[in-house]
């Protein structure tokens, strides 16, 4: 039988766990080349990096496999003997698990079943005259052909913002804290644009790192700090599920108010309101797709903003931090809307207008740093790969610009509407179809879901070489 060969792109945790899928499942004959331009196994969330940074999840919730969900606790009690489910433990730890999962996946997979970890950035997917692969191009001119591709770019960076033109490219200015962590100098004053879970490791990792105080000022639309996490039990029920899956087949504003209740239900019955949003995120693609494109949109304009500060939440020791800042004068939390950067001499002043106010404030800080988050509107990306696929008419954008177009199996839908049997997409941008699509709980099912896919739809394809230019692994960098 002829040899299959899955090219992923991106070894983030998306990338990685469905490798880990296809080893553990496979039998035929199959070559994953699991692709990474940085490291393997790890993707910026998990990257090892200067600071300790902490898991958002709890360890007992942060398995790559959902069938085994106490396999990232395992790994890590090998390390901390004392680790426990409910704690907030470095995100590097995370990432060594991967590898490890990953390395042992690969000694355990079928006798036909290999693994090919390569560096290097993929550009671009091209499909040749009269050929039943694609070839996939990397950035030195090697290719590699693929019977299916499967794209984990991850994250994309956060947004360009007109509003910071004049201080781009200038040092200080950070337009994307994961691509280029800043080093803050004692007593500098910074401002973070942004309130969200990347304004609190940059204020946590700044304030541990500078040697010295740093002042920090954060400006989001509302001015909201992400809430603690809490030690809650997720219980779903199809009971607590169907009142929302009702509401939802109405309207967003019946949906909110089902969701309200729900919280008040269980705070009523003695739980914590973070139950209300684990029920809302295990049902969150069968709402979202209930909701339909107008509500969809009502959702965006007027909800999204609470939904993602009770969604995403900090560890309790980092809140902790954060609160015992404000308190203390280090961390200021501004409410309003930034018009724009000038140069002040050697600082720099950045112009917002406070919510609700009609004239602008100034504030004169030494840095400025984009903590707004992932730019999901792929029309708008700078990813060479993904902007060549949306010029080709491949990949296209959903009509919301919150992700990409694609069908239940996550393969891309084109330009013409046609979908790619042969490209998908895998991570957080199919929040188009899904929702919620950013985190491992959620990441490890899709995961799962197209492992299993791929290994059931096999290839009907004609017989032919598998050519390969200079494919060879090159060391780690
Ligand atoms: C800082 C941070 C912390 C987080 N913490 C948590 C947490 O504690 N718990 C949780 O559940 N979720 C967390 N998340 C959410 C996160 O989205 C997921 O957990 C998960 O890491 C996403 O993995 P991914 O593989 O989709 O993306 P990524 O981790 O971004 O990986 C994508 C990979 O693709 C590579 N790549 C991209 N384009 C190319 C190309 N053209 N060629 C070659 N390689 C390419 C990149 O180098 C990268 O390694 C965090 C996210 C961030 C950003």
């Amino acid at each position: 039988m002829r040899e299959r060969h899955v090219v992923i792109v991106g070894a983030g945790f998306s990338g990685t766990a469905l490798a880990i899928n296809l080893l553990r499942d496979a039998s035929a004959p199959l070559c994953i080349h699991l692709i990474d331009r940085e490291q393997i196994a790890r993707g910026v969330a998990y990257a090892r990096r200067p600071f300790p940074y902490l898991l958002n999840v709890p360890a007992g919730r942060m398995s790559a496999s959902a069938a085994d969900p106490d396999e990232f606790l395992r790994f890590a009690r090998r390390r901390l003997p004392h680790a426990s489910a409910s704690d907030f433990l470095p995100r590097e730890l995370y990432g060594d698990d991967l590898s490890v999962t990953l390395a042992d996946a690969e000694r355990g997979a079928a006798d036909a079943v290999r693994l090919e970890r390569l560096y290097g950035s993929v550009i671009a997917l091209e499909r040749p005259a009269r050929s039943a692969t694609r070839r996939v191009h990397l950035a030195d001119g090697r290719a590699i052909e693929a019977d299916e591709v499967v794209l984990a770019l991850g994250n994309p960076p956060p947004a360009d913002l007109a509003a910071t033109a004049a201080l781009e490219g200038s040092a200080r200015y950070v337009a994307d804290p994961w691509a280029t962590p800043p080093q803050l100098r004692s007593g500098e004053t910074v401002l973070i644009l942004g309130s969200g879970l990347t304004m609190a490791d940059v204020v946590v990792a700044g304030a541990g790192g500078a040697r010295g105080p740093v002042t920090f000022h954060a400006l989001s639309r509302r001015g909201l700090l992400p809430p603690a996490q809490s030690a809650f039990v997720a219980a779903v029920s199809a009971a607590s599920a169907a009142p929302l899956l009702r509401a939802a087949a109405t309207s967003m504003r019946e949906l909110m108010v089902a969701a309200r209740e729900l919280a008040r239900d269980t705070e009523a019955r003695g739980g914590d309101w973070r139950e209300a949003i684990a029920v809302l995120r295990s049902q969150a693609p069968q709402l979202w797709q209930l909701l339909g494109d107008a509500e969809r949109r009502r959702f965006l304009r007027h909800v999204r903003a609470y939904w993602d500060v009770h969604r995403h939440r900090l560890p309790e020791g980092n809140w902790s931090q954060l609160h015992e800042m404000r308190r203390a004068g280090a961390l200021t939390l501004h409410a309003g809307r930034l018009v724009h950067l000038e140069r002040a001499g050697r600082r720099v002043r950045a112009l917002y207008r406070p919510r609700g106010a009609a004239a602008t404030t100034a504030l004169v800080v030494d840095r400025v740093i984009n903590c707004t988050g992932p730019d999901y509107d792929v029309r708008r990306s700078s990813e060479r790969l993904l902007r060549s696929l949306i010029a080709q008419g491949t990949a296209s954008a959903d009509a919301l610009g919150v992700g990409l177009a694609t069908d239940a199996h996550g393969a891309l839908i084109g330009r013409d509407g046609r979908t790619a049997n042969d490209v998908f997409y895998l991570g957080p941008l199919l929040r188009a179809a899904h929702w919620e699509t950013t985190a491992v709980a959620e990441l490890r099912e899709y995961a799962a879901q197209l492992a299993q896919h791929l290994l059931d739809t096999p290839r009907a394809r004609p017989l032919r070489a598998v050519m390969s230019r200079h494919v060879h692994a090159h060391a780690a960098p």
